[in-house]
């Protein structure tokens, strides 16, 4: 059975879908197949690869609602990486699923139950939404792990904590198995005194709750912020090296995933 991980944060911008990106191209270049599921409606994953996510005839909506196979909806995205793609269509989820509650009687399960004849992946990597609507709940119910990106800034601890609160309260209730893998921090400007000051409050916190903080941290850079503009790539799949891939592929390691 493939391992699956989450990347998962109730906030935008704070490099969930880099990070999933980034892992798979890391996963691929170690010889392993990896399957990104995109939960988010932007679409996100595929435009990190150069598709357009508008192209495809189904999607993870599709699949979830019953009116379309994972298989037959699964695209290539690169050289062992697959995608579950999504876009704008994820949006009407909610609602289709809400109003039709006596065919959705597991609200939670659509995901687990659509993707789980799936096989050949050595690893299923799903990114997360920026909120903890339906989706985020289908995907903590399907995931075995979740990793968190944390952006050091006034007030994130506090959000930080209600996060992995709320996966405390969501493996109680719906998904005993769930774990979190860790905390890793994202867009560090190790310059700024705050960031230094944020990371030692998020460490002191993880180490007292028995949570992994790596010690990894994903700089803000430059390439990170226009990367996917003109490369059409995740970094960890660019030949060149550079300070961005090199974070990557030390949380890589440091995850001890493969
Ligand atoms: P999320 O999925 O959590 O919304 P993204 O991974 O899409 O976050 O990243 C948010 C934005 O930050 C994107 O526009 C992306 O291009 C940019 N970005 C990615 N990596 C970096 C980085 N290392 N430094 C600065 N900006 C980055
Ligand atoms: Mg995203």
């Amino acid at each position: 059975m493939a391992n699956i991980i989450a990347i998962a944060n109730n906030k935008g911008g704070v490099l969930k879908t880099s990070l999933s990106v980034n892992l798979a191209g890391l996963f691929a270049t170690h010889g392993k197949k990896v399957l990104i599921v995109d939960g988010d409606n932007q679409g996100n994953v595929s435009l990190s690869f150069g598709e357009n996510p508008d192209t495809f005839e189904s999607t993870i909506y599709d699949v979830m609602i019953g009116s379309a196979e994972a298989k037959d909806s699964i695209v290539n995205l690169y050289e062992g990486i697959d995608v579950l793609p999504a876009n704008d269509d994820l949006q009407f989820l909610e609602f289709d699923v809400l109003t039709n509650r006596n065919k959705y009687k597991k609200p939670f399960q659509l995901l687990k139950d659509s993707l789980s004849s799936l096989k050949g992946y050595d690893v299923i990597i799903v990114d997360g939404p920026p909120n903890l609507g339906l989706m985020a709940g289908n995907i903590l119910n399907f995931t075995h792990e979740v990793l968190i990106p944390f952006q050091p800034e006034k007030y994130s601890m506090r959000s930080l904590v209600k996060m992995l609160n709320f996966i405390v309260d969501f493996r109680e209730k719906i998904n005993p198995s769930l774990q979190v893998k860790g905390v890793v921090a994202t867009l560090v400007d190790r310059r700024t005194a705050l960031h230094d000051q944020i990371l030692k409050e998020c460490r002191k916190y993880c180490l007292l709750n028995h949570i992994t903080l790596y010690d990894t941290v994903i700089p803000r850079s430059i390439r990170g912020a226009s990367g996917v503009a003109y490369e059409n790539l995740p970094v960890t799949l660019i030949q060149n090296q550079n300070s961005l891939k090199t974070a990557y592929s030390q949380l890589f390691e440091e995850l001890n995933l493969s």
